[in-house]
């Protein structure tokens, strides 16, 4: 994989640098506001040795999901001035991704200054199953530069026009994150020292069951929150009531409990949970047995006991990969799992690597001190596909 340092001179070169700067919002009467700046603050160190060399650097990043074309409440336009406050130096910002206001912008650069299209996906073409629609938007993309640098590491698992087709279409390099990420999930699967605790959670659960199979043959244990518990709980008979549930999942989760037993690598489950009637901070909440969740209710937490009962399960680990909060942490009453989980990581003198946007927002969130773990990744999905042992088209394409 060429690296920034093979690109050679690039005074005076627009050079387009895929990043992710998809960051969590909140949105209330004032307006959008950034609620974690985590992964525009990773994406500083590329874009600014691209600027110290002299490139006009074009950044680019999706924001959010935004359905049919343009839609402000998914603009870039916060994330760019976020971007200049950060730099300390201007940064434009383009009010389309590759119209007339994209080139202007990219014409108007000059040596060493930087400027930001507007979301990749208000053009259907960005994330097209369409070889031929994709293709054609990734001309217009590659159009509006000299050279191509992959480091938005948290879409590298994306077939995505930005990620997979531009840099077919330009000279190409990866940027210094997508490097270190990558060099923390070799570490996780080259040998890892011994134990070696995954911890799973969030809300993505079809997304991420699919790496259970994987980490299966890797870890040497796997505790399962957030989300994920009820399909679990499900599976084994019990009621979940109104929980996140993945109905359809119900026979793999079975067939990853036989796996488990079968190689002596313990799926260990919440013991307890925490339920209220409604996802709400004020909702009536109690703390249940697991299995004994009132038809009536949803679990938002593992409860206390099980936060526990996982700070135990990860005292003495050698590695440890996190991906994805033990409950809504967003919300004070069901922030708890998250915190004992986070604290009792962060304080093990191990490996240590936190992975997937919510649950770095979490830690920061928490007030956590981020040094405290080995890695925080920017990166959920990619990481777990990664772990998965699938090959992910944005890597295969900055090898080309
Ligand atoms: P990550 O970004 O770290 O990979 P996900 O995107 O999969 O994690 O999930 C994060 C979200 O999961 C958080 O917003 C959190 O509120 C939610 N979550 C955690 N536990 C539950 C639960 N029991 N029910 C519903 N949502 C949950
Ligand atoms: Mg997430």
């Amino acid at each position: 994989m060429r690296t920034l340092a093979d690109l050679g001179d690039l005074r005076g070169r627009r050079v387009l640098v895929r990043c992710d700067l998809n960051v969590p919002l909140t949105r209330d009467g004032s307006g959008t506001r950034i609620a974690d700046d985590g992964r525009i603050r990773a994406s500083l160190p590329t874009i600014t040795v691209l600027l110290e060399r002299g490139a006009r650097v074009v950044v680019c990043s999706h924001l959010g999901r935004p359905k049919d074309g343009p839609d402000p409440r998914y603009s870039l336009a916060v994330v760019a001035e976020r971007l200049g406050e950060l730099l300390g130096r201007p940064v434009a910002m383009a009010l389309d991704v590759v119209g007339d206001s994209a080139t202007r912008m990219v014409a108007g650069l000059g040596d060493g200054e930087v400027g930001v299209l507007e979301n990749l996906r208000f053009e259907p073409g960005e994330t097209s199953k369409d070889d031929g629609v994709r293709g054609a938007f990734a001309d217009r993309l590659a159009g509006l530069a000299e050279v191509y640098v992959g480091d938005g590491f948290g879409a590298v698992h994306r077939r995505h026009a930005s990620v997979y087709d531009v840099p077919a279409r330009l000279p190409h390099a990866a940027g210094g994150l997508v490097l270190a990420e990558l060099a923390v999930l070799r570490r996780l699967t080259e040998d890892p020292v011994r134990p070696y605790v995954v911890v799973l959670g969030g809300s993505k659960v079809s997304d991420k069951l699919g790496v259970i199979a994987s980490l299966l043959g890797q870890a040497d244990r796997i505790l399962v929150g957030g989300g994920m518990v009820f399909t679990f709980l499900a599976a084994t008979g019990h009621e979940v009531g109104s929980s996140l549930l993945e109905a359809d999942q119900l026979d793999t989760v079975r067939g990853y409990l036989a796996q488990a037993e079968q190689r002596g690598v313990p799926i260990v489950l919440p013991v307890d949970v925490v339920v209220a009637t409604a996802m709400s901070a004020d909702a009536e909440h109690a703390v249940v047995p697991a299995d004994a969740i009132p038809a009536d209710r949803m679990g938002l937490d593992i409860g206390p006991a099980s936060a526990r009962l996982f700070a135990e399960q990860l005292a003495g680990a050698g590695t440890v990969f996190w991906n994805g909060p033990m409950g809504v942490f967003e919300l004070a009453p069901y922030a708890e799992g998250t915190r004992t989980v986070a604290e009792a990581i962060a304080g093990l003198d191990a490996y240590t690597v936190v992975g997937g946007g919510d649950s770095a927002a979490a830690v920061r969130a928490l007030g956590i001190d981020e040094r405290r773990y080995s890695h925080v990744s920017t990166g959920g999905g990619a990481s777990l596909e990664y772990l998965e042992g699938r090959s992910l088209p944005g890597l295969v394409a900055l090898e080309g």
